[in-house]
């Protein structure tokens, strides 16, 4: 861990708090509305510390080993798990995560519940909602949204606080983000704690921005391009 890398991810914090800002101008917003995930994955503990240092109070994960060691090794921030969970890994993810961004199937549900339970928590999660009908990116497509909603609404382990989603590739994701948009409204008026949205990336915050994400979730803007970590 070297001064110059405090440096460079202050810099970058300053670049993305801008960018964030910038985006809340023009969609008319507060950006006291918009919480800034910082994304680590494939970066060493030692840099989620340093954001954390620099106040970045929200970070994520998306493989179970790594969030669990992160967890461990940064305490004091909360914990977003952001990637896909297979079922067997769940009681190991409701263990080490606050919230978990990823729900999109009814064994998942029951299997995080099992597992908060065990641990004497509630997580909190969102339903993952599919923008593009792609099986291989996860999510339920949105006429699913509210029968899954149920479901994890009575479940004790569980608290539903909204939604998330991944952008399609290949097309402009602010109509993909005004349809997840859409399926927040929906789900709010029957769960009214489920305000949540988890949407917009390093490339494409600006636009969940203006389609309403409470939520980005940043890794490459803030850390630099993975796989060329500078230590
Ligand atoms: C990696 C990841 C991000 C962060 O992506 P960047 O482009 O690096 O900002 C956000 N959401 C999910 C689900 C991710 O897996």
């Amino acid at each position: 861990m070297t001064p110059d890398r405090l440096h460079e991810l202050a810099a970058n914090l300053r670049e993305v708090r801008s960018r964030i800002a910038a985006a809340c101008v023009d969609a008319g917003r507060d950006p006291a509305e918009v919480t800034l995930i910082g994304v680590t994955k494939a970066w060493p503990a030692t840099d989620a510390l340093l954001l954390r240092d620099l106040g970045v109070t929200e970070l994520g994960e998306n493989r179970d080993r790594e969030a669990a060691e992160k967890a461990r090794a940064v305490p004091d921030v909360r914990w977003h798990f952001i990637g896909s969970v297979q079922t067997n890994k769940a009681r190991g993810v409701a263990a080490c995560a606050d919230v978990v961004h990823s729900v999109d199937r009814p064994s998942l549900a029951a299997a995080l519940d099992d597992g908060a339970r065990r641990a004497a928590r509630v997580l909190d999660v969102l339903v993952q909602v599919s923008l593009d009908a792609d099986p291989a990116r996860g999510g339920v497509i949105a006429a699913d949204v509210s029968g899954l909603a149920e479901q994890i609404a009575g479940l004790d382990g569980l608290r539903l606080r909204g939604v998330a989603a991944i952008a399609p590739l290949g097309s402009d994701p602010r109509n993909a983000f005004e349809r997840l948009r859409l399926v927040s409204n929906e789900l709010v008026l029957n769960h009214p704690g489920a305000t949540v949205i988890s949407a917009g990336m390093s490339g494409d915050l600006e636009a969940a921005i203006g389609a309403g994400a409470t939520h980005v979730r940043v890794g490459t803007a803030l850390l630099g391009h993975r796989g060329a970590p500078l230590r």
